[in-house]
């Protein structure tokens, strides 16, 4: 495929491809039906409680071909046939040049999918590979490169919202990560405005468990592309997080979700940050009272 190609489906392929993922939602199994309604509730809740969608949207889906980003799209192509307000999608890949990247795999489905979709070629691997040392994990200079590229094609494509499969996992293990190594009281946003104020970041699957979008991508067959064909080594302290919530959801699943609420819950008179809080004033009005 070209470079930069976009590639649009004509209206009436679209309906039918769309039919027939609806035809194929129905023979689920009961409990794989309870986690697709479970992920599209919790999906829409998140759109709503943050204003990540609004009427006209173009929607730029970030779909590099895991579990994540296959039930991003899947859930907000749902979303879009049922929402009351028009908004339109546009699937991104990147095709970052690792070694043993199926090319073909992703713009095949798209088109079953009937979703309009552009796939980005551009060799990030090698920039990586040749900037951090063998045996280091490349992930976050990845990442850096990633945004950009996908900050430029949502400029070119006219994208008013770029949507990335993030999770409350994600969320969730990045707060930690924060808290243990970081010194910062800060997670991962649900919606984000660029540092140049031209890009709207918005993460639809934020309230949703990795687990129920594990299960459901297996179920539903989504043609996963592992992210690891490039050969970083894991985030060791990212793997630890996971594992840590993962040994505390099974001892007891309440603590997790008051994590979580904890994060929509911030008294900021009751921590230490004085850009916060301003302590100062509230030392002036307490001596006011006395
Ligand atoms: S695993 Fe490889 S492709 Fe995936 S984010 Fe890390 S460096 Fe990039």
């Amino acid at each position: 495929m070209a470079q930069d190609e976009l590639v649009t489906v004509d209206v009436s392929r679209l309906r039918a491809r769309r039919a027939a993922d609806d035809a194929r939602s129905r023979t689920l199994s009961n409990s794989v039906a309870a986690i697709q309604k479970l992920i599209r509730r919790q999906t829409g809740e998140a759109i709503t409680d943050f204003g990540m969608i609004t009427k006209g949207d173009r929607v730029m889906v970030c779909l590099s071909g895991g579990a994540d980003s296959h039930t991003l799209l899947d859930t907000l192509l749902h979303l879009q046939r049922m929402a009351p307000v028009r908004f339109e999608i546009v699937a991104v890949n990147l095709d970052q040049k690792q070694p043993g990247f199926p090319a073909e795999v992703l713009p095949h489905y798209l088109k079953t999918l009937g979703v309009d979709f552009h796939i980005v070629e551009q060799d990030t691997y090698s920039i990586v590979k040749d900037k951090i040392p063998e045996g280091k994990t490349t992930c976050s200079l990845c990442s850096r490169l990633r945004r950009g590229i996908l900050y430029r094609v949502a400029s070119e494509l006219g994208a008013s919202k770029i949507a990335l499969g993030h999770h409350r996992d994600d969320i969730l293990q990045t707060f930690l990560l924060n808290l243990f190594y970081g010194g910062q009281l800060k997670a991962m946003p649900p919606k984000l405005l660029s540092d140049d104020g031209k890009h709207v970041v918005i993460r639809p699957l934020a309230y949703c468990r990795e687990v129920d979008i594990k299960k459901y991508a297996a179920a539903r067959e989504f043609p996963i592309i592992p992210c690891d064909l490039c050969g970083s080594q894991p985030n060791l302290k990212r793997s630890a997080m996971r594992t840590l919530i993962n040994t505390w959801e099974k001892e007891d699943p309440s603590r997790i979700r008051s994590m979580f609420t904890a994060m929509t819950q911030v008294t900021p008179s009751h921590l230490l940050d004085r850009h916060l809080f301003d302590f100062d004033a509230q030392a002036a009005r307490d001596d006011d009272t006395d």
